[in-house]
C-alpha cells in the first residue's frame, strides 16, 4: 500500500508548508487536519453557538459538512463548510483564538477523526496535526514531530498573517501560541504529544528544503 506519513507538532512549527511539499514530492494526498478543526470552529461561531456549549455543538455537527481541496502550490487547502467557502475565514484571529476549546470536545474529535481515517483508508497520504502519529494513524509508516522555539514560531506566524493582511505584534503572537500549546498539550483527549516512534526535527535553524529532505529520507522507497 502507499505510505501514510504522520506529521505532528505545535502551532507554527512549519507543518503546513513542509507537509504540502512532502505530499507533492511523493504524489500523495495532503491532509490538513488543523483546517478541519478550524472549519468546525468557524461553523460554531457562525451559528452563534457558545464555544463552551459542548452538547449544542455536538448536535450541530450533524449539519456540518467539511470539504478540503488542494489549491495550486499554496500550503493551504481550499476549505468549504456546506456551501460556504471558508479558506480565508478559518485563519482569522477569532477562529484561531477559539479552535483549541472546540477541538478539546470528544464529540468534535470523533466526528473529524472518523473522516481523517476514511481518507487514510482510501490511499496513502501525508497528514499534519497534533495526534496523527498517536491516535489517528498509529500504524503510519513514517512519524515526524516538528518543533521550533516559541519565538521562532511567533515570527513565522507573523509573516503568514502579514501576507493575509493582519498585523499582530510578536509579543501578542508569542503569548497566543504559548497558550494554544498549553491548551493542546494538556487536554484529556488526544493531547499534542510526540509518538514514541516519531522522529523529532527541531526546525529553528533549518530551511523548509532541509526539513523536507530529512523527512523524505525516512520514507521507504
Ligand atoms: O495546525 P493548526 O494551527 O491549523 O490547528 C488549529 C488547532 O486545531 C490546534 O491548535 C488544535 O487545537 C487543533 N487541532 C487538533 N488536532 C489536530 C489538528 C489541529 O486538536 N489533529
Amino acid at each position: 500500500r502507499q505510505p501514510i506519513i504522520a506529521i505532528d507538532g505545535p502551532a507554527g512549527a512549519g507543518k503546513s508548508t513542509v507537509t504540502r511539499q512532502v505530499a507533492d514530492k511523493l504524489g500523495l494526498l495532503y491532509l490538513d487536519t488543523g483546517a478541519m478543526y478550524r472549519a468546525v470552529t468557524w461553523y460554531v461561531l457562525e451559528c452563534g453557538i457558545p464555544v463552551q456549549d459542548e452538547t449544542h455543538i455536538a448536535q450541530f455537527l450533524k449539519t456540518c459538512q467539511i470539504r478540503l481541496e488542494p489549491q495550486g502550490d499554496s500550503p493551504q487547502c481550499r476549505v468549504w463548510v456546506n456551501q460556504h467557502e471558508v479558506t480565508q475565514a478559518i485563519r482569522s484571529p477569532d477562529v484561531t483564538a477559539q479552535v483549541s476549546t472546540v477541538a478539546a470536545f470528544p464529540a468534535v474529535r470523533e466526528f473529524l477523526v472518523r473522516q481523517q481515517q476514511e481518507y487514510g483508508a482510501a490511499g496513502g497520504l501525508v497528514a499534519e496535526g497534533r495526534d496523527m502519529g498517536t491516535q489517528v494513524f498509529p500504524d503510519a509508516e513514517v512519524k515526524i514531530f516538528l518543533t521550533a522555539s516559541v519565538q521562532e514560531r511567533a515570527r513565522r506566524r507573523q509573516l503568514d498573517l502579514e501576507k493575509q493582511g493582519y498585523e499582530v505584534s510578536l509579543s501578542q503572537l508569542e503569548a497566543e501560541i504559548a497558550q494554544r500549546d498549553q491548551q493542546d498539550s494538556t487536554r484529556p483527549i488526544s493531547p499534542l504529544q510526540k509518538a514514541e516512534d516519531a522522529i523529532e526535527i527541531q526546525t529553528d535553524d533549518l530551511t523548509v528544503e532541509d526539513v523536507v529532505s530529512q523527512i523524505l529520507s525516512h520514507v521507504p522507497s
